[in-house]
């Protein structure tokens, strides 16, 4: 099955996801975590990728949709969990190419509708461990152990660079203009289906699965 996993930065993707990889055997293609790791490799495309994802913009489809088809040519007989991508209609379009050239469809785009005022808190608590890249909250999901990480024990964690106020305002401007058409375009095929992000995160988990059918 193929999922994209669609909603403004702090919606829950990321907690949601973790949940999907780990239960039910989805690879996860998160374009946020793939570009951070070309930022990490330190290559003069990842100097570029730093400052554009630092301020909060979108980088250009053409990086992001080369990274993606390289990343679905190896996972290609799996279910794939599509985290953050597509962002734009032309993403959208792409993907649709990529997956009918494979042979395969999208079978769900779960859009994650969340009051915004919420997502300042959210995303400005955010941290994650520096060697599994999970994701926890000052406030709403801390560690177990204080400095700990819960999956693997590691006591490095980071915060994102793009997750303060400034860069999260350009980011949902982004997501406003570039990003929201994408539902429209999802209804008309008749795989959107919307959840409540603003609730905990079982019952997002719990409605999550059923509208998947898992
Ligand atoms: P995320 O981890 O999904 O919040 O992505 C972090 C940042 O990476 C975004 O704010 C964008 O700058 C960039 N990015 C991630 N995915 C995409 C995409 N599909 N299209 C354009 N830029 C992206």
């Amino acid at each position: 099955m193929l999922v994209v996993f669609f909603g403004p930065p702090g919606c829950g993707k990321g907690t949601q996801s973790e949940y999907l990889i780990k239960n039910n055997n989805f690879v996860h293609l998160s374009t946020g975590n793939l570009l951070r790791a070309e930022i990490e490799a330190g290559s003069e495309i990842g100097l570029q990728l730093k400052e554009t994802i630092g301020s909060g913009k979108l980088v250009s489809d053409d990086i992001v949709v080369a990274l993606v088809k390289k990343n679905i040519a190896l996972d290609g007989q799996k279910s794939i969990l599509f985290d953050g991508f597509p962002r734009t209609l032309n993403q959208a379009y792409l993907l649709d190419e990529m997956l009918a050239e494979i042979g395969k469809s999208l079978g769900a785009v779960i859009d994650f509708q969340i009051n915004h005022e919420k997502l300042i808190d959210r995303v400005s608590g955010r941290f994650s461990c520096s060697t599994c890249g999970a994701v926890y909250h000052e406030r709403n999901r801390p560690t177990i152990h204080p400095g700990v990480c819960d999956h693997c024990g590691a006591t490095e964690f980071e915060h994102r660079a793009d997750d303060n106020p400034e860069a999260l305002a350009k980011r949902l401007i982004s997501f406003d203009e570039m990003t929201k058409p994408l539902r429209e375009y999802y209804k008309q095929k008749g795989i959107l289906v919307t959840v409540n992000g603003d609730q905990d995160v079982d019952t997002v988990k719990m409605e999550i699965k059923q509208a998947l059918g898992l």
